[in-house]
């Protein structure tokens, strides 16, 4: 155990984690050029496209040192404000942390939050400057920050470059010099945390996990603690390699597969332990963030919903983050409420089953979870607008608050509190730090979780950085629009809002559907209502032509072509009484929010 080392490299998105574990793999051996593709840990084919980690990736290199060699345990983790969750995960499995700045670009909020994260689990902290071969590179001025913003000691960082290779045999020998090995005992009963999970078309489901206690070996039986379930462990091994091994020892990170062809419960961050000589006691689990928001999912063909669901089984299996559970619509049918971290994974989550699991759908507008207070005393928290009661019935509605910590050079602060202000947002404080400021809102979860991030990044060339967490719920003027089309109710549409922008939502709404209505034989009236208040109408009047009126003379194949294309209309739009609604109207209320 002496010679291990396991350890989470951890940075600001585009730092250069990802480039700077493929540089230790290679150096150390690991894999040869062409085994590692291009870049090993981002392995998906979406993260490669994106050029950003979403699943944190664990890999064991072997790095020969003067007189020892050492088994290096490190797992990369992602950096974009939507992934805080898998970087705690990562964390609990180590012992110390690499601290990646970039050396141009220096601290930035999400720097900030992942260090602190690592000291508060007693990780070893190492401060490494990296991109130093950039020629506006300006490492004294970042380790200056480093010290001030952060507070840790710049005195054993290392200065390195990813891409050119230089200082990196200096950072090897300080990971074994200052990051420790792992305790634990391996004569104790086994206690080993899950740290994350996958489906394998052909092997199942793969569990990752660290021993910090005793060991497994093939053909044992194990069990987790506090939940009456037990596996029969078939293969075990240590990524990247695919040979199998025979045991994993105490203070290894490693992968075991017991042949679970069905998921039946989610295992992340709970503890193994043998099942002849049980551990008593569980591992602390590492911190698990929130949903920020909720939608729904509905198949655009409902017989593929059993489908579906084994689908986002899977895909849970593998980003503990998501969560789904069955719902129902009197429009759109039978499909999930799923919640999210933000727009970025939703926008993983819905590619990863279009592409992955050949699922076409239909998705409603994002919404955060809100507590209602009804007039009879009653608190419940609801995350589904149509479940809204009556607001008659509603003494109070409590939002979702969350804290967020803005760093940014100086430059971009008006606008930047310009853009605070806009969302609703209140100062709590302000620090400057020579070039850089930093700057704390409580900001309502609703404004911040849709394009918050992206706004920020406009008006500030991209230089300014965003973190944020959930601080409290608190008693807002919030109201539910209800939308109406043809008299009737549709319940995939209601939204909640501030007060003071009822009028202009409720219009943004109304203007989006007439967009994508199709006319009928008959006028349609679609309405926005609070309570039982028209606040904004429009009409789709009748159809007056058919549609090949147009096409005068004997143009046949243009006229097949439009009926055609009428024809494929109709069949995609879910009818609902005498009207139908294409399923661009759901989607397309994302864009207004
Ligand atoms: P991650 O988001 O932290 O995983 O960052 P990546 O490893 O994907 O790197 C982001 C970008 O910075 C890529 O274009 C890399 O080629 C580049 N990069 C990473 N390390 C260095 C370095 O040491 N020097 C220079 N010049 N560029 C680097
Ligand atoms: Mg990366």
């Amino acid at each position: 155990m002496k010679n291990i080392r396991n350890f989470s490299i951890i940075a600001h998105v585009d730092h250069g984690k990802s480039t700077l574990s493929d540089r230790l793999i290679q150096i150390c051996g690991g894999l040869s050029l062409r085994e590692m593709s291009s870049q090993v840990l981002d392995s998906m084919d979406l993260e490669r496209e994106r050029g950003i980690t979403i699943k944190a990736q664990s890999v064991m290199i072997k790095y020969k040192a003067k007189i020892k060699t050492y088994f290096l345990n490190f797992i990369d983790t992602p950096g974009h404000v939507n992934f805080s969750d898998e970087v705690s995960r990562s964390l609990s499995a180590c012992e110390g942390a690499l601290l990646i700045v970039d050396a141009a670009q220096g601290v930035e909020a999400q720097t900030v939050a992942n260090c602190r994260n690592a000291l508060n689990l007693n990780l070893k902290v190492l401060p490494v400057l990296n991109k130093i071969d950039l020629p506006n590179a300006n490492p004294e001025k970042v380790s200056q920050d480093i010290e001030n913003i952060i507070g840790i000691s710049m005195k054993n960082s290392v200065k390195c470059s990813a891409k050119t290779g230089f200082g990196i045999l200096e950072l090897l020998e300080q990971i074994i010099k200052k990051i420790p090995s792992p305790s634990g005992d391996i004569n104790n009963p086994l206690q080993a945390l899950v740290i994350d999970s996958w489906f394998d078309k052909y092997l199942g489901v793969v569990f990752l996990i660290r021993i910090k206690n005793g060991y497994i070996k093939i053909k044992d039986r194990i069990q987790v603690i506090n939940k009456k379930i037990t596996y029969q462990v078939e293969k075990l091994g240590i990524l990247p390699q695919k040979e199998n091994k025979k045991t994993l020892l105490c203070g290894e990170v490693g992968w075991i597969i017991c042949g679970i062809k069905n998921i039946s419960s989610i295992i992340v961050g709970e503890t193994i332990t043998s099942y002849i000589k049980p551990a008593q006691k569980s591992l602390p689990k590492f911190k698990k963030l929130n949903q920020k928001f909720t939608l729904d999912f509905f198949p655009t063909h409902p017989d593929q919903y059993s489908y579906f669901k084994d689908a986002l089984m899977k895909l849970q299996l593998n980003d503990t983050a998501l969560y789904y559970e069955p719902d129902m619509s009197k429009i759109l049918g039978l499909g999930f409420r799923c919640g999210f971290l933000g727009l970025l994974h939703l926008e993983i989550i819905q590619s990863r089953l279009e592409r992955e699991y050949n699922i076409s759908l239909i998705v409603t507008a994002p919404t955060v979870g809100y507590e209602i207070i009804s007039i009879n005393g009653k608190k419940v928290y609801i995350d589904n607008p149509s479940k809204l009661p009556n607001m008659n019935n509603i003494k109070k509605i409590r939002e979702p608050i969350a804290k967020c910590n803005i760093i940014t050079p100086i430059k971009y602060i008006g606008n930047i509190i310009k853009l605070c202000v806009e969302n609703r947002g209140k100062q709590k404080s302000l620090v400057y730090h020579q070039t850089q400021i930093m700057i704390s809102y409580d900001i309502p979860l609703s404004e911040l979780v849709l394009n918050f991030f992206d706004r920020l990044k406009a008006i500030s060339s991209g230089y300014a950085s965003l973190e944020y967490t959930f601080k409290k719920f608190k008693t807002s003027k919030l109201m539910k629009i209800d939308i109406f089309i043809n008299s009737v109710k549709i319940d995939s549409l209601s939204t909640v809002t501030h007060k003071n922008n009822v009028i202009h939502i409720a219009k943004l709404i109304i203007k989006n559907i007439k967009k994508f209505m199709p006319r009928h034989q008959f006028d349609i009236p679609i309405q926005a209502k609070i309570s039982n208040t028209v606040i904004a109408r429009e009409t789709i009047k009748q159809l007056r032509k058919n549609v090949i009126s147009k096409c005068y003379g004997g143009d046949v194949s243009r006229k097949k072509k439009l009926l055609q294309k009428q024809k494929r209309g109709k069949k995609k739009m879910k009818n609902f009484g005498s009207v139908s609604i294409p399923p661009e109207i759901f989607s397309s209320i994302i864009a207004i929010n």
